[in-house]
């Protein structure tokens, strides 16, 4: 099967998805992608937006948006995967203020490029609140307004609802405030993934799908770097490698980053009477401050899209098609709607999941070698749909004016080393302990809405 299994999204694209030609040949181009999800594409689309004459070539094991990029929650956020804090402790608030400043004028961006190139994600930037729910829930956000006034961000990129604010803009069950910021869209993840290989493709940009890369080789002395696959290789100045939440299936890639499963369900198209009590009027996108994050949305086509971590890490990186699916999880996902919309009929109309990558640091990379030809870029952990963008347009200055430093190539997650993970059983325990920890502080707060000694370690795990 090409598509990935059950998702909303591909169901609901305008018209069924046919494979490109896989490739059958030795190739020559200057820059050779692995990947064709948004790292990939908006990289060959970023490429040829800085240099129209460069031969870009992008290799995809199944279609391109197969992976994350046409599974996801559709959130167009500026979130990071770091705190605030964390970030501006080890970098200092300059570099902290550029990368959260770009963060935010990226989503509005990621809007403007895709109808720029006539691309209909769907893309509404209604912003996104993040409901409190327990008394637990309103200091803890509470506090991180508070905390963000130290680090600058003004009350129109970050504010405090109150109780009534709150429900006038999304009725939840429980809901006893939130924060509220405009840096977030909603998209359909699979139209935009779709149409950018559209748009490469109409640019040139050869793109040879069911081509699983089995090698990536660096240049050495006269010979160039190249993606080997088993029907013929393909020589380039650049292989960049995009495969994200798939990398730790490349030889010698186990340990770059750890593959975690976010698993979603949609329910039916809901009733207009259920919008108008509901809300969300401006297709802003949800969560509650749990621990375990989930995460929601208001389709174009008034369904809920709603998702969440809680599948287990699999020992060794290991990444199968079967993971995509845990029954455990869907219905936890599906409780957790019915807790939050108490009026929802529960009809679930599809179930599905797949692979996001988080490096040992959390920290997303762009990485460019040009000593031996190779790049990298992914470890967006949960926040890749603007983040991909963003490292594509630092990959593609990086590559086409490496004596330039640009907004992008200055970020704090540029041409920074990568830490590897530790090995097996390490790898498992720390991660599954992580995330076992996460849920039991959620049900701890929501029982006695405290949290005690765990919520520290937890914090401190995720810091
Ligand atoms: C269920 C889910 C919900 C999410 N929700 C959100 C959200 O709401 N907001 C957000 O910002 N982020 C979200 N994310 C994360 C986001 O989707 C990803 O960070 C982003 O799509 C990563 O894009 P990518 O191109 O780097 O990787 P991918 O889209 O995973 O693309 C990698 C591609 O590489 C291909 N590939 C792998 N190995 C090879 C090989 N050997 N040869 C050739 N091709 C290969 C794969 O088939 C795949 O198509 C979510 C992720 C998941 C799984």
């Amino acid at each position: 099967m090409l598509e990935p299994p059950a998702s909303l999204w591909w169901s609901t694209l305008p018209a069924p998805v046919a494979a490109r030609p896989a490739l059958s040949r030795d190739v020559d181009v200057d820059v050779a992608i692995v990947g064709g999800g948004y790292t990939g594409l908006w990289t060959a689309r970023e490429l040829l937006r800085r240099d129209p004459s460069l031969r870009v070539a992008v290799l995809e094991r199944r279609v391109c948006g197969f992976g994350a990029s046409g599974r996801n929650g559709g959130w167009a956020s500026a979130l990071y995967p770091l705190s605030n804090e964390a970030v501006n402790r080890s970098v200092g608030r300059e570099q902290f203020t550029h990368l959260r400043l770009t963060l935010q004028g990226a989503v509005t961006d990621l809007g403007e490029s895709a109808a720029e190139d006539g691309i209909d994600a769907q893309f509404v930037q209604g912003g996104s609140l993040d409901f409190a729910r327990s008394d637990v829930q309103v200091a803890r956000l509470l506090q991180s307004v508070e905390r963000a006034r130290e680090l600058d961000i003004a009350e129109g990129d970050l504010a405090w609802l109150s109780r009534d604010e709150a429900v006038a803009r999304g009725a939840l069950a429980g809901v006893l405030g939130a924060t509220f910021t405009p840096h977030c869209a909603r998209l359909h993840p699979a139209r935009l993934v779709r149409g950018l290989s559209d748009v490469c493709e109409s640019l040139g940009v050869q793109i040879f799908e069911q081509t699983a890369v089995t090698r990536i080789q660096p240049a050495r002395g006269r010979r160039r770097a190249r993606a080997v696959t088993v029907n013929g290789s393909v020589t380039a100045t650049y292989v960049i490698r995009a495969t994200e939440g798939y990398t730790p299936t490349l030889p010698g890639e186990r340990r770059t980053c750890a593959p975690l499963y976010s698993l979603m369900i949609a329910t039916s198209p809901l009733s207009d009477e259920f919008w108008r009590r509901v809300g969300l009027r401006n297709f802003e996108t949800f969560a509650d401050d749990r621990h375990l994050i989930i995460y929601g949305q208001r389709t174009a086509d008034n369904r809920i899209a709603f998702g969440g971590r809680g599948a287990p890490y699999h020992f060794g990186s290991s990444v199968e098609p079967r993971y995509d699916r845990n029954d455990r999880v869907f219905e936890l996902l599906r409780a957790t709607l019915r807790e939050l919309f108490p009026e929802w009929d529960g009809v679930v109309t599809h179930a599905w999941g797949g692979p996001l990558a988080m490096t040992r640091q959390h920290a997303p990379y762009v990485q460019v070698e040009p000593s031996v030809g190779l790049a990298s870029a992914g470890g967006y952990t949960g926040d890749g749909v603007v983040l991909s963008r963003v490292a594509a347009q630092a990959l593609a200055d990086l590559i086409t004016h490496p004596d330039e430093s640009t907004e992008f190539t200055v970020l704090p997650f540029v041409q920074q080393s990568l830490k590897r993970w530790e090995i097996e059983p390490l790898r498992w325990v720390g991660i599954n302990a992580g995330l076992a920890l996460a849920g039991r502080v959620d049900s701890n707060e929501s029982r006695q809405g405290l949290s005690g000694a765990s919520l520290k370690l937890l914090s401190r795990l995720l810091n």
